[in-house]
C-alpha cells in the first residue's frame, strides 16, 4: 500500500491576496530554476497554478492512480490570523476538504487545519471530527504561536482523546512573512514529549536546515514521525547517490517505521511528478542498499499505523 501523508487541494478563495503574491515569488523562482525558463510570478499563478484548480480532487485521484498511490491525506493551512482571512473561511475550507475526502472515500482522508488561538476553534474541530470524520490536525506555527505554548494544549489533548495524529509544519516557508523560528522541530519536540500518546508527524522532516533536529526528535521520542515531502527539490538538485546516502542515514538513525512518503503537492509535483517520486523509493537506482521491507515501510507501511488504517 502506498500512502502520501501530505497534500493540499488547489481550490479557489482558500488563500488571501498577500499570501498569493509572496508565495508566487518563491514558487516561481523554484519553477524557473527547475525548468530553466523565464516566467514571471504573475504568469506562474495564471499559467501554472490556475490550471491545477481541482477542489473535488478528481484530477488528484487520476494522478494517484497513474502513480500507484492508494491513499492520500489532505488538509488546508490556517493562515487567517496572520494574513487576514481568505475569502473562504478556514472552517469552510476544512469542510470542503472533508467533503472532498468523502467523495473519494478510501482514497483520501482529511485533516483539520487550525490555528489553536482562534475563537470557536475547539467547537469547530469537535464538529469536524465527530460529524465530518476528519482524522488529524494540521498545525502551522509560523503564523505566530509557539508549538510548546499552552495555547496549543487543547489540540494535543483532543488528538490524544480522539487517537488522531498531529501534522506539524517544520522547516522553511515562502516569502510571505511567516515566523520561521516557530517551525523549528525542537519546539514541536517539546510538545511531543509532553504528549507521548499523540503521534506527531514532522512535515518535511525539518527541511534543508533542520532535518538533523527533526531526526534527533524522532530518535528520542517514540511518537515522532518524519514526512519526506518537499525533499523532491533537493533530490532533483543533487546527484541521486548523495540523496540515497542521506536516506540511508535517516533509516539507520530513526528506522524506516518512522519515515513517511509524502509530497506536499501540488507545488513539488511540478518539479518532480508524483509517479517519479514514488519510483525514487520503489526502485532506488543507487549503490547504497535498501531492503524491500524498508522501502515498503516508507512508502506506506509506517503511515498505515500512524493514520490508523
Ligand atoms: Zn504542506
Amino acid at each position: 500500500m502506498i500512502i502520501d501523508v501530505h497534500r493540499h487541494l488547489v481550490a479557489k478563495d482558500t488563500v488571501q491576496g498577500a499570501y498569493i503574491k509572496g508565495a508566487s515569488l518563491s514558487f516561481s523562482m523554484m519553477y524557473r530554476k527547475a525548468h530553466n525558463l523565464d516566467i514571471s510570478p504573475r504568469d506562474f499563478v495564471e499559467k501554472v497554478v490556475r490550471p491545477l484548480l481541482d477542489p473535488q480532487a478528481d484530477k488528484v485521484i487520476e494522478e494517484m492512480d497513474a502513480a500507484g498511490v492508494d491513499m492520500t491525506a489532505i488538509f488546508p493551512v490556517d493562515y487567517g490570523l496572520i494574513f487576514g482571512e481568505a475569502p473562504m473561511h478556514i472552517f469552510d475550507q476544512n469542510k470542503l476538504y472533508a467533503e472532498t475526502a468523502k467523495r473519494h472515500q478510501g482514497r483520501l482522508m482529511a485533516f483539520m487545519a487550525i490555528d489553536p488561538r482562534r475563537k470557536g476553534a475547539l467547537k469547530h474541530c469537535e464538529q469536524a471530527y465527530h460529524e465530518w470524520g476528519m482524522k488529524g490536525f494540521k498545525l502551522h506555527a509560523g503564523v505566530g504561536y509557539m508549538p510548546d505554548d499552552p495555547v496549543c494544549n487543547w489540540v494535543y489533548e483532543k488528538a490524544n482523546e480522539w487517537n488522531i495524529p498531529v501534522m506539524c509544519h517544520t522547516g522553511g516557508a515562502p516569502s510571505v512573512g511567516l515566523h520561521w523560528e516557530n517551525s523549528r522541530p525542537a519546539y514541536f519536540a517539546t510538545a511531543a514529549s509532553r504528549y507521548p500518546g499523540v503521534d506527531f508527524i514532522f512535515a518535511h522532516a525539518g527541511d534543508l536546515a533542520w532535518w538533523q533536529e527533526a531526526m534527533q526528535a524522532a530518535v528520542w521520542l517514540p511518537n515522532v514521525y518524519l514526512d519526506l515531502s518537499l525533499w523532491q527539490k533537493p533530490f532533483k538538485k543533487m546527484p541521486p547517490e548523495r540523496f540515497y546516502q542521506w536516506l540511508r542515514h535517516m533509516i539507520d538513525m530513526v528506522g524506516p517505521d518512522k519515515l513517511l512518503f509524502a509530497t506536499d503537492a501540488p507545488y513539488p509535483n511540478l518539479f518532480c511528478p508524483l509517479k517519479d517520486w514514488v519510483k525514487v523509493f520503489e526502485s532506488p537506482k543507487a549503490e547504497v542498499k535498501f531492503t524491500e521491507e524498508e522501502l515498503k515501510l516508507i512508502l506506506g507501511g509506517a503511515a498505515r499505523k500512524v493514520l490508523k488504517l
